[in-house]
C-alpha cells in the first residue's frame, strides 16, 4: 500500500471520498509516523492520539452512513499551540501557560471540529511567537527535518517541521512579521499569510493584535486553498474581521496549475533582494522570475523605498503591543502561578515572581522595549514615529499595486542556520524577516512557494529557498494563481516535488 503520509491532503481527501482509505488508517498513519521520527524533529508539544482516532472514526460511520461531509472530513491536522484549544493544553511555547487547559476554542478550531478534520496535537514554536527559529520554545528547540543539526524556522517552526517530516498533511500556523512564510521557507514547504482580518484572530493567544494572522501551513499550494477557505471568513466575534466573503482560493489555484500567466504583471522589490541575501537564495529566486516569465507574466522592477525602515518601525510597534497583551499573564488567572521565596505573598509580589519564572528571557526583552516605548515623554519619538512609517510602508504597498498585480521576493535571506548560531545575537534573528515584516505593516497577503535548494558551493548549503508573492488585501486569490503556477513549473523541472529530496528520518 502507498506511503498515506507522502501524499498531499487534496490527494488524501479524494481517496477519503472514493473511500479507498478510511479517516481511521490515515490518522492511524501519521500517527505512526509522528511515534517514529518525533523524537528526532520535536514538532509536537503535545499529541492528541484518541482525540484525533475518535474523530476519524466518527467521520468513517458518518461517511458510510452517506452524510454529506466537508472536503477535507477525515484529513487530519496539528496546530500551532498559540491557538486555543477546548480539552487540549495550549501554552504559547511557554512555561507561563504550562498546565492551562483552555475551556473554549479559537473560531478557526471550532471550523476544523464542524469540519471533522482529526486534530493531531499542537506544535512547537517560539514563546509567545517571537522568533525566528522555535529556539525560544520553552520545551526545547525543534529540529530541521533537512538537517536536524538547523534551525525549521520561526516562530511556527513546530508546524512547518511537521509538515515537511510528513507527521503531518496540514497544519495551522500564525504570522506576525513572518512565522508562516520563513519556517516554510527554510523547510521546503508551503505557508501562506492571509490578508489581515479575513481568518479570525479569536481564540489565538495575542502577540500584536494588528499583526497577528493565523493561515495555512501545507506542503502544496492547493492544499493551502484547499485549508483557507476551511478558516477563513467573517467572524462577529473578532472585531477586526472583513464581513465579506473570500475570494475564489481554491479556483485560483486550480487557474494557476495550468500554467498560464499571460497578462498578468510581476513587481520585483528592489529593496528585497540583493545585499544580506544568500547566493543561492537569490539564484533561485532569479530562476523562479524566469518561470514566471516563461509562463507568460510581465516581469518589472517595482521600488519600495520606504521598506528600508519595516525592521526597525515593527521592533518598536511589536514590542509596544506585545508588553500590553501579556500583561494579562499575572499569576491569577492562567497556567503557573509562583510564590515569593520569602516576605509578604501580596498580589503583586506573586505576579513580579511567576511573570519572572514564568517568561523567557526574548519575551522579557520585548516587554521592557515595548513598555519604554510606550512610556510617557517617549511615545511620540518611538511609537509614534513607528506609526507614521508604518503609514508609508502602506502608501508605498498602494503605489506598487498600482502598477502590478504582485510584488515578489526571495522569502528570507538566507537558508536555515545552525541550531544556536543566532541564539545570543537578537539582532540577527531579526534580520531574518526583513523581506516578510512589510506585509504585515500593511496587513496585505502573502504566501512562501518552495524554489529549490541553494546550491552547495563554499557559501551554499544545499538547503531550502522560499519564494515570496505578496497581493494587495482581499486579493489573495492572487497568491494562488501565481503560487501555483511556479510550483507546477517548478515541480516539472524537478521531476516531483522538492520533499522528495529531503533526507529519510527514522
Ligand atoms: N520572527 C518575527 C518575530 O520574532 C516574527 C514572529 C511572528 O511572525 N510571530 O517577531
Amino acid at each position: 500500500m502507498t506511503d498515506l503520509t507522502r501524499l498531499s491532503a487534496a490527494t488524501l481527501a479524494e481517496k477519503l471520498r472514493a473511500r479507498e482509505v478510511t479517516s481511521v488508517q490515515v490518522t492511524q498513519a501519521f500517527l505512526d509516523r509522528i511515534a517514529a521520527v518525533d523524537d528526532a524533529v520535536h514538532a509536537f508539544l503535545h499529541v492528541s492520539a484518541q482525540d484525533a482516532l475518535a474523530t476519524a472514526r466518527d467521520v468513517d460511520v458518518a461517511r458510510a452512513a452517506g452524510e454529506d461531509l466537508h472536503p477535507l472530513a477525515g484529513v487530519p491536522i496539528a496546530v500551532k499551540d498559540v491557538v486555543v484549544t477546548k480539552g487540549l493544553p495550549s501554552t504559547a511555547g511557554s512555561k507561563i501557560l504550562e498546565g492551562w487547559i483552555p475551556p473554549y476554542d479559537a473560531t478557526l478550531v471550532e471550523k476544523i471540529r464542524a469540519a471533522r478534520l482529526p486534530i493531531l496535537g499542537k506544535t512547537n514554536m517560539d514563546e509567545f511567537a517571537m522568533g525566528s527559529s522555535t529556539e525560544h520554545s520553552a520545551y526545547g528547540n525543534t529540529h530541521n527535518p533537512w538537517d536536524l543539526d538547523r534551525i525549521p524556522g520561526g516562530s511556527g517552526g513546530g508546524s512547518a517541521a511537521a509538515l515537511a517530516a510528513f507527521e503531518a498533511p496540514l497544519a495551522i500556523g500564525t504570522d506576525t512579521g513572518g512565522s508562516i512564510r520563513q519556517p516554510g521557507a527554510v523547510t521546503g514547504t508551503v505557508g501562506v499569510k492571509p490578508t489581515y482580518g479575513s481568518v479570525s484572530r479569536y481564540g489565538l493567544i495575542a502577540l500584536a493584535s494588528s499583526l497577528d494572522q493565523a493561515g495555512p501551513v501545507t506542503r502544496t499550494v492547493m492544499d493551502s486553498a484547499l485549508l483557507h477557505e476551511l478558516i477563513g471568513g467573517h467572524d462577529p466575534r473578532d472585531s477586526t474581521s472583513i464581513d465579506e466573503p473570500l475570494p475564489p482560493l481554491v479556483e485560483a489555484a486550480r487557474q494557476g496549475a495550468s500554467g498560464d500567466l499571460s497578462g498578468l504583471k510581476v513587481g520585483v522589490v528592489t529593496q528585497l533582494q540583493g545585499e544580506g541575501y544568500q547566493p543561492g537564495v537569490q539564484a533561485r529566486f532569479e530562476e523562479s522570475l524566469d518561470l514566471l516569465r516563461e509562463a507568460g507574466a510581465e516581469i518589472v522592477e517595482v521600488s519600495c523605498p520606504h521598506f528600508e525602515y519595516a525592521l526597525a518601525a515593527y521592533y518598536l510597534i511589536l514590542p509596544a503591543e506585545a508588553s500590553s497583551n501579556l500583561a494579562k499573564f499575572d499569576g491569577m488567572r492562567f497556567g503557573l502561578r509562583v510564590e515569593p521565596d520569602e516576605g509578604p505573598v501580596t498580589a503583586e509580589r506573586v505576579m513580579a515572581a511567576t511573570r519572572g519564572a514564568g517568561f523567557g528571557d526574548e519575551v522579557k526583552r520585548r516587554i521592557i522595549l515595548g513598555t519604554y516605548a510606550l512610556s510617557a515623554g517617549y511615545y511620540d519619538a518611538y511609537y509614534g514615529s513607528a506609526q507614521k512609517v508604518r503609514t508609508l510602508i502602506q502608501r508605498d504597498f498602494d503605489e506598487a499595486f498600482a502598477q502590478v498585480d504582485v510584488l515578489v521576493s526571495p522569502t528570507a535571506p538566507t537558508t536555515a542556520f545552525k541550531l544556536g548560531e543566532k541564539l545570543d545575537d537578537p539582532l540577527a534573528m531579526y534580520l531574518n524577516d526583513v523581506a516578510t515584516i512589510p506585509a504585515n505593516l500593511a496587513g496585505v497577503p502573502g504566501i512562501s512557494v518552495p524554489s529549490g535548494l541553494a546550491g552547495d558551493s563554499t557559501e551554499d548549503d544545499g538547503l531550502p529557498t522560499g519564494f515570496q508573492v505578496l497581493a494587495p488585501a482581499k486579493a489573495d486569490d492572487r497568491l494562488y494563481r501565481v503560487g501555483a503556477a511556479l510550483e507546477a513549473a517548478l515541480e516539472a523541472r524537478w521531476g516531483g516535488p522538492l520533499l522528495d529530496r529531503a533526507p529519510e528520518l527514522g
